[in-house]
């Protein structure tokens, strides 16, 4: 077991970086665990053109290693590993990584959230192969092809309309007959030529060897299966927060979100802080994200300045 650090960061997208930039240059000395997939959903994405202070827009992967290489400026010590098991019921907090053991006074939680899978088998064979999660990322190899979407929210007609700029025609497949997506995007998707519904279906399979070929829908009302035939398809139904290593030692939302304090990264525990899409279902943005890893590192300096009354910190 190492000697105890002032923090550690578990998680390396915006908000895990931000709050080792701000941790680091507040002489906290931050070590941050940034997973064996380091820097989170942003190394998926191509053009980010919403991040203030890039007026020409920037790659998702080129932007988290100037973060990343921002936060090392300052001095904050990398491990390039998954973290198995934390530990938040004794102080100072243990969290580990393969063997090694670390432990520290407070700890950041920025784990980010994943993209939902339909639980297929082909799915995950075709995943890279005409299956993606990330239209933004993919949907250039989809020049003059047929598309189609799963999910009926607001991402979902963000990316078909976004997927109509290459696709000959893209087909939202959706297991109701009512969009959840806001009534904006929804007029921009019914007023769109190249965008088809097919309404209270959902895939039952994918088809292909090495590449889509076809979807097996069902009808969800009459159970009645029928082929589409498209060259990709793009999930978007929806993400779920990196929370399994934190079940039973902080409270988790109905969908598994951690809680934190109104207008704070406090979480249940003191001492430990979130920040980043493992809390927020609403903003979900680069921008926000790294705005809660400022308020979780100023949140836990501060706190660690006032902890004498917390027994082993
Ligand atoms: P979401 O709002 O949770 O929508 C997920 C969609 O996928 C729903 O339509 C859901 O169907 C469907 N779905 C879920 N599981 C499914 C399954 N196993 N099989 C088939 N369909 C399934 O997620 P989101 O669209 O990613 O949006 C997340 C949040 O980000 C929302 O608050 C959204 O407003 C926000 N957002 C905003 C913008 C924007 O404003 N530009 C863009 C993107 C996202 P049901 O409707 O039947 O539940």
């Amino acid at each position: 077991m190492s000697e105890a650090r002032d923090v550690i960061i578990i998680g390396s997208g915006p908000s895990g970086l931000t709050a080792a930039v701000y941790t680091a240059r507040a002489n906290l000395h931050p070590l941050a665990i940034e997973g064996v997939g380091a820097g989170g959903q942003l190394m998926l994405t191509t053009d980010v053109e919403n991040f203030p202070g890039f007026p020409d827009g920037i790659l998702g992967p080129e932007l988290m290693m100037k973060m990343r290489e921002q936060a090392a400026r300052f001095g904050t010590e990398f491990v390039t590993a998954d973290v198995d098991r934390v530990d938040f019921s004794s102080r100072p907090f243990g969290v580990w990584v393969g063997g090694t053991e670390y432990r520290a006074r407070s700890v950041i939680i920025s784990t980010g959230a994943s993209a939902r899978m339909l639980g297929l088998e082909s799915e995950q064979a075709l995943l890279g192969h005409g299956v993606s999660t990330c239209a933004t990322c993919d949907g250039f190899f989809f020049r003059e092809k047929p598309l189609a979407i799963v999910g009926g929210g607001d991402s979902a007609i963000e990316e078909a309309v976004f997927l109509t700029k290459f696709a000959t025609k893209v087909t939202i497949v959706h297991r109701r007959e009512e969009l959840r997506a806001s009534k904006i995007m929804q007029d921009r998707a019914f007023a769109n030529d190249k965008i088809d519904f097919r309404w209270n279906s959902v895939v039952e399979d994918i088809v292909g060897d090495g590449r889509v070929e076809k979807l097996v829908l069902r009808d969800t009302v009459t159970g009645e299966l029928s082929d589409l035939a498209v060259e990709g398809l793009f999930v978007a139904i929806g993400h779920d927060p990196n929370t399994n290593l934190f079940k039973g030692q902080l409270d988790l939302d109905d969908e598994g979100y951690i809680v934190t304090e109104p207008d704070s990264t406090r979480t249940s525990v003191e001492g430990v802080f979130a920040a980043g899409d493992v809390q927020d279902h609403t903003y979900r943005q680069a921008i926000t994200a790294a705005g809660s890893g400022c308020m979780a590192a100023i949140e836990a300096e501060r706190w660690l300045a006032h902890a004498e009354h917390v027994a082993g910190v």
